[in-house]
């Protein structure tokens, strides 16, 4: 048997962007996914945002690159990805918010963005009730991306499996990986829970989120500042239509608003779950879906009616100690790269971050892009 070139583990967005982009260049690809594809923080009801807006600005380079990949992805892939440039606004209630936020920083905000490739503009009130007329009393402001959207998260990860296994791409799923057999400083092979031994030919790309920290220390030795979360997100059906238009975050409260197509509306913004260790999966907790909820009416008091149909606390995410991931080769270790620490932002920059990925093992150069990434920061 051929040894694959590149074993990818994982099979969220990026394991499977990964797969594709690599496939598609005409390389041998095995990806092994521990239960299904999109089965972690990549799948789910509703949909993620892809938003420059208010983004830390060391992942500015990869948005841009994002910004001009997500409209070819449906075409490119043969499906859709759902992807919708609804515009985002960062909504701004106070004259300052800490250090960073509020109406005096706005304008200092939108020119870093502009300069950086993330179009902005600065919207006093009356014109930010023109894009969303059910605005409460409070907002006096707002930061406008007209690039920013949503894609369907799942319909995309799904997406760039098949596109990858169309272009020969071997994607097994239920194929947990237990072990990784680390020698003269390179990867040589991993094993999967069925005992199987699969040898890598070039390189190993460990993304598997979450899961990722305990596999770089338990195989590699190595520690990253890197931490499992359970993000909550609320699925609600307000009385009427969804009363936001645009994809929506907020200055200062924990706070995100997404328009689902079949008129539901996802409301998130980094409340937790809970982690239920009998059942062996996150579970939402009553008093951070009630808190979400009641910020979610302030902002918008048709929401304030709104049905909780769904709270899902089930998806671990992977967040860094600086709040960027890590996006480098694995300490000591020439032939494995990770990317991990995403800390609730890694869907909308994945595209870009599979091609930088994909150049990078296959050239053996790093690119630019990913500089702000390595594990050594710390
Ligand atoms: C509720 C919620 C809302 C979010 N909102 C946004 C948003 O609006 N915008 C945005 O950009 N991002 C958002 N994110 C973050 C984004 O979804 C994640 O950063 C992204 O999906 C991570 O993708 P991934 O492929 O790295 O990880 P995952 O999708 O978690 O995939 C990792 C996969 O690895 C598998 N795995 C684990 N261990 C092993 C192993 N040993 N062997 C084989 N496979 C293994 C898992 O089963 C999993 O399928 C949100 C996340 C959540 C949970």
């Amino acid at each position: 048997m051929t040894k694959p070139q590149f074993v990818i583990i994982g099979g969220g967005i990026h394991g499977c962007a990964a797969a594709w982009m690599l496939a598609d260049a005409g390389e041998d690809v095995l990806l092994l996914e521990a239960d299904g594809i999109a089965s972690g923080a990549s799948g789910g009801f509703g949909r993620r945002g892809v938003r420059g807006n208010r983004r830390d600005l060391r992942e500015l380079p990869l948005m841009r690159s994002a910004y001009r990949l997500w409209p070819t992805l449906s075409e490119r892939l043969g499906a859709d990805t759902g992807y919708e440039r609804t515009g985002g606004l960062n909504l701004i209630e106070q004259e300052t918010t800490g250090t960073k936020g509020g109406l005096v920083a706005a304008r200092a905000h939108a020119e870093v963005q502009n300069r950086n490739g993330v179009p902005t503009e600065v919207l006093a009130r009356d014109r930010v009730l023109e894009l969303e007329p059910d605005l409460g009393e409070a907002i006096r402001g707002a930061l406008y991306c007209p690039f920013d959207g949503t894609a369907d998260h799942g319909a995309t990860t799904a997406a760039f499996a098949a596109a990858a296994r169309a272009r020969g791409a071997v994607i097994r799923e239920h194929s947990p990986v237990t072990g990784v057999e680390v020698s003269g400083g390179r990867a040589a092979a991993v094993t999967t829970a069925d005992g199987r031994r699969h040898e890598i030919g070039r390189a190993l790309l460990v993304l598997n989120n979450a899961g990722a920290p305990d596999l770089l220390r338990d195989h590699f030795g190595v520690t990253l500042p890197v931490w499992r979360i359970l993000p909550q997100a609320l699925r609600v059906q307000p009385p009427a239509k969804p009363p936001m238009r645009h994809l929506i975050g907020h200055d200062h409260r924990s706070l995100s608003l997404k328009p689902l197509p079949d008129g539901g509306v996802m409301v998130s913004g980094g409340w937790r779950g809970r982690w239920n260790a009998e059942l062996g999966r996150g579970e939402a907790v009553d008093a951070n879906v009630q808190g979400n909820l009641r910020t979610a009416a302030e902002v918008y008091a048709d929401l304030a009616d709104a049905r909780v149909e769904l709270a899902d606390a089930a998806r671990p995410e992977s967040c860094s100690a600086d709040e960027i991931p890590v996006i480098d080769r694995v300490p000591g270790t020439a032939n494995a790269l990770v990317g991990t620490g995403w800390t609730g932002h890694g869907f909308a920059i994945a595209p870009a971050v599979a091609e930088a990925l994909a150049f990078w093992v296959r050239t053996g150069a790093r690119p630019e892009s990913l500089s702000p990434f390595t594990a050594a920061r710390f």
